[in-house]
């Protein structure tokens, strides 16, 4: 199943449209996206029945899926390539901050670039549907709603700035976490532990990879994390960008006005953000 934000509507995209979760499950669920977490298991089970009529999907007015998470996990260098190019050796433990949920947008979002050196960072993006605290690897897929894209897009100077990082603020102006355009949930992919991600700027290839190629792959992730937080219905876990960043190009390069930056993932499908 592939759910949509549409105008701030939760909805079931098909093959012929949206069809508006609210109205066909009379009131029982949605029309708040975020709303289908407070009980996703309820809410799954309803979604297998056949739904109300599709309606043409505009995707101009999709928002992001997962639009007010509680909690916003990110992790860095979790791709061997990438730690090695930004140059730091792999962690024993991956490498945990937070997107602040205020920077989360959707599909087609206009960013207004700060001031500094933004760069792009394709990652998979888990949407937790049940309660995860102290899960083990075998049972983690168990509590994901779906995956979908993201964007953790950075602004180095920021990021990189004293003499401790500032990750979280870095990776949080606003806009600076677009999602979607859809969550896909686990189900609907052939291999949901190696999926083919990357993204382009307009026509060239700046990252391509396989999330397989994680060194700590999505079941992994909720081990580690749950084993500290609980993970909320409706939390975000952004989770990792392979090699090809902006800021350790010969010479480096940044995103700029005018700039349209496509971000693929196997299975969920293309989601673009432009600048200004
Ligand atoms: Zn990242």
């Amino acid at each position: 199943m592939k759910l949509g934000n549409l105008a701030g509507r939760a909805v079931i995209i098909t093959d012929d449209g949206a069809v508006d979760i609210a109205t066909a499950s009379n009131g029982r669920f949605g029309p708040d996206p975020q709303s289908l977490f407070d009980d996703w298991a309820a809410f799954t089970q309803w979604a297998t029945r056949p739904a109300g009529t599709a309606a043409s999907l505009d995707p101009q007015l999709l928002g992001a899926p997962v639009p007010a998470p509680r909690q916003v996990f990110a992790i860095g260098l979790n791709y061997a390539e990438h730690a090695a190019e930004a140059g730091y050796p792999p962690d024993e433990m991956p490498v945990t901050f937070t997107k602040f949920p205020s920077s989360i947008v959707g599909q087609d979002h206009v960013v207004v670039l700060p001031e500094g050196h933004v760069d792009w960072e394709v990652e998979l993006v888990v949407a937790i549907g049940r309660r995860a605290y102290e899960v083990t690897r075998e049972n983690a897929w168990d509590h994901v709603a779906g995956l979908t894209i993201g964007q953790d897009l950075s602004e180095r100077i920021t990021q990189l700035r004293g003499s401790s990082p500032q990750f979280s603020l870095g990776k949080s102006f606003p806009g600076f976490g677009p999602t979607g355009p859809w969550l896909v949930t686990p189900d609907e992919f052939v291999d949901r532990d190696d999926l083919a991600i990357g993204c382009r700027l307009g026509d060239e290839q700046m990252q391509s990879s396989r999330t397989s190629m994680m060194l700590y792959d999505v079941p992994e992730l909720l081990a580690r994390l749950s084993a500290v937080c609980p993970l909320l219905p409706g939390d975000l876990i952004f989770s990792g960008t392979p090699a090809g960043i902006g800021n350790r190009r010969t010479p480096p390069r940044f995103l700029g006005a005018d700039d349209i930056l496509y971000s693929e993932i196997e299975g969920i499908g293309t989601l673009t953000t432009r600048f200004r």
